[in-house]
């Protein structure tokens, strides 16, 4: 009523008619609109999830290849992830359910494939029933609680047995782990193209992922952030770190008076993790390290200075701050030659580890 005497208000100010729908809606019957509601919630879990298995798939390869790179930032790693019903709330606890048959147990999200778990044969949708003779916890927080049994049983380096149920039976499985770097790479579900590490951990964006058109892409930057992490630059970097927000400020300002509005992306990703405002040396580090991660873990460099080429061009937020400086042509020279060198030691069969300050032959 309200918004019809509005509606007549306005339109003799406006000497305009009021707009009201002309046609007949289909009557939407509420019981199918919530299954359609179901669908749509399960379908978004299954969304993330193909991202979440693409991005692990890779990150295995490289946290597992590049571990003598990563000096004592090391720890076992067995590539799997854990979840339950319990992560989850109302409708969406209903959608894993029905999708993905979660209980309150501990059950496996994702095995990498060619990880060791995935060669000894554990699965996707097993329910953890022990490990070595422990039994898990049900409800909120068991995943995590798993996972830190698991990383302190793995320590050892000796196999760690597993008791697994995969429908109505029970199976053992032996698992050694390997040895990787010690910094987890998550997904943020947000929609934006971004990536970012903290010196704990990487985390790829959703709609990062999104953008990513090859398997190389995305190592590119998971090693991209993890040469962040590997070289510490987030510890350099703290003493910074309440200076970063205020240039991300000034980054936004900047832009917006340049015609383009980030929408205080740079602010939020300066501020955010405190140190993200890496300096353009550290920018330049983490290319040239990252490069090395990517081909320890077998992966073509080469195409890797189109890629920055074209996050540039889109003004991708977050990557680097660099992105968003006038020095893009430099990054993708030194990109190109970082390329060569690689390259070269690749065809003379030479050890892939980046030449460091003081070393002989670096160039
Ligand atoms: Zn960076």
């Amino acid at each position: 009523m309200k918004l019809k005497s509005q509606c007549i208000l306005l339109s003799i100010l406006m000497l305009s008619g009021c707009a009201t729908p002309q046609s007949r809606a289909p009557v939407v019957n509420s019981a199918n609109a919530q299954i359609e509601a179901q669908k749509q919630r399960e379908m978004v879990i299954e969304d993330y999830m193909t991202s979440y298995k693409k991005l692990q798939v890779v990150a295995s390869k490289v946290v597992v290849s590049g571990a003598k790179l990563c000096g004592d930032k090391v720890s076992p790693y067995f590539g799997i992830s854990t979840w339950n019903q319990d992560a989850f709330q109302k409708e969406w606890k209903t959608a894993v359910q029905s999708k993905y048959g979660l209980t309150e147990s501990v059950h496996i999200a994702n095995v990498a494939s060619g990880s060791v778990s995935d060669k000894a044969g554990l699965k996707e949708g097993d329910v953890i029933v022990s490990i070595d003779g422990w039994t898990p916890s049900i409800g909120k927080d068991a995943p995590g609680k798993f996972d830190e049994k698991l990383a302190q049983i793995g320590k050892y380096g000796t196999p760690v047995e597993f008791i697994i149920r995969r429908g109505a039976v029970e199976k053992k499985i032996a698992v050694t782990p390997t040895q990787a770097c010690d910094f987890k790479v998550e997904l943020s579900p947000a929609d934006e193209k971004n990536a970012h590490a903290d010196g704990k951990k990487i985390v790829i964006y959703k709609g990062m992922m999104d953008f990513f058109k090859t398997d190389e892409e995305t190592a590119l930057v998971v090693s991209h952030e993890l040469a962040h992490n590997s070289m510490k630059h987030i510890d350099a970097q703290k003493k910074n770190a309440l200076l970063s927000g205020f240039f991300g400020l000034l980054v936004d300002v900047a832009a917006a008076a340049g015609g383009v509005n980030t929408g205080g992306d740079f602010t939020r990703m300066a501020a955010d993790a405190g140190a993200r405002a890496y300096s353009v040396e550290f920018e330049q580090e983490a290319d040239y390290v990252g490069l090395y991660f990517m081909a320890n873990a077998g992966y073509r460099i080469d195409d890797a200075p189109y890629f920055w080429r074209r996050m540039a061009t889109i003004n991708a937020q977050g990557i680097s701050m660099k992105s968003s400086h006038p020095t893009s042509p430099d990054r993708f020279v030194a990109l190109e030659s970082a390329v060569q060198e690689i390259n070269q030691k690749i065809a003379n069969h030479q050890p892939l580890k980046p030449e460091m300050k003081g070393s002989s032959g670096a160039k």
